[in-house]
């Protein structure tokens, strides 16, 4: 692997879940409220290289987009270390903090609601290139449609409101202004799980051409494995707020190794009817309040042991490239 652009150790994120009327109520009336914590994620090493796109994926609540935000500096890390260029990004300041957060940029799932619909497409795209620098006001309208071009959205119509488009030229709308300020790295959360069938494969392929263009990194968070194994170079499987196994993509869908990307594998309409050759998972993912002990999937796990219950599975090299968390690897497990 080349150098690391983004590395993660160790991080995890807790929010406090905010009490509710009647919890405020009882509170009031002296009752003792327990104010549980939601472990969003959960101890998480990471490391993305220049140009790699990796793909992560999970159930809802597992935590990947929280890890995203992280990621894009949208979020702060409840412990543990972000790294930008092998530099912390906790410790930049000023101009070097600055330089950090544009180089890293996000893209929504739903570019309605991520776009202001009082503003026009030129002042959406436009606003933060020149906030930041990267081009000055006599250059900015050619800059615009410049970028506009580029993700293939006619610059004739940069006067229009977000509202006034398709979802598919939302997204591409959203694109334009992520891209407007040269970033290196993209994060992408569910970034055509919106759109129909078609546009999504339009937009996909978008990403993959502004790849080569821009020289671009990718984290494409997405719970849908069809798109992950069409667009990622590595794949990352995470659940309840860790990851569990993370090896190129296509010997992750060749050969599986964690149970739970196996039982993931398994719901993949592609495989399971042709040649079904792991169950599917059983149950609901718990809750990420109340975690389970040792190994988060041994409830849920059909190879589960009482060292299962136990023990947290390390993350652990089990291929060149290769890693996986379950005691089933360990030579005495
Ligand atoms: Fe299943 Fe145990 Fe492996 Fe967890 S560590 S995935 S419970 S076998």
């Amino acid at each position: 692997m080349t150098d690391a652009l983004i590395e993660l150790d160790s991080v995890a994120k807790r929010f406090s879940r905010k009490a509710g009327l009647a919890e405020k109520i009882a509170s009031r009336l002296g009752a003792r409220i327990d104010r549980r914590v939601v472990h969003a994620l959960d101890g998480v090493d990471l490391s993305i290289a220049k140009g790699e796109v990796v793909g992560l994926v999970g159930e809802s609540g597992c935590g990947k987009s929280t890890l995203g935000r992280i990621v894009a500096g949208i979020l702060p890390q409840t412990s543990g270390s972000v790294k930008f260029r092998g530099r912390e990004t906790a410790s930049l300041s000023g101009v070097e903090a600055r330089a950090a957060k544009v180089a890293v940029q996000m893209v929504f799932q739903d570019p309605f609601a991520s776009l202001n619909p009082r503003k026009r497409v030129r002042e959406i795209v436009g606003e933060a290139p020149l906030y930041h620098g990267v081009v000055g006001r006599a250059e900015l309208d050619d800059y615009i449609d410049d970028v506009l071009l580029r993700v293939g959205f006619d610059p004739a119509y940069r006067r229009r409101y977000p509202h006034q488009f398709s979802g598919g030229q939302r997204q591409r709308i959203g694109i334009a202004r992520a891209l407007a300020v040269k970033p290196e790295f993209l994060v992408c959360d569910e970034a055509v799980a919106a759109l129909d069938v078609s546009i999504q494969a339009q937009v996909l392929n978008l990403f993959m051409k502004l790849r080569e263009e821009f020289d671009l990194t990718y984290l494409f968070i997405s719970h849908d494995l069809g798109v992950v194994e069409h667009i990622s170079d590595r794949t990352v499987i995470m659940y309840l707020g860790r990851v569990v196994e993370s090896a190129p993509t296509d010997e992750l869908f060749r050969e599986p190794n964690h149970p739970y990307t196996r039982a993931l594998l398994a719901e993949m309409p592609r495989i399971s009817v042709g040649r079904r050759r792991f169950e599917p998972i059983k149950g609901e993912i718990p809750s990420p309040m109340a975690p389970p002990s040792g190994c988060h999937f041994h409830p849920r796990c059909p190879f589960a042991t009482e060292r299962c219950r136990r023990e947290r599975p390390a993350l652990k090299e089990i291929a060149p490239g290769r890693l996986s968390a379950c005691h089933l690897n360990d030579e005495n497990h």
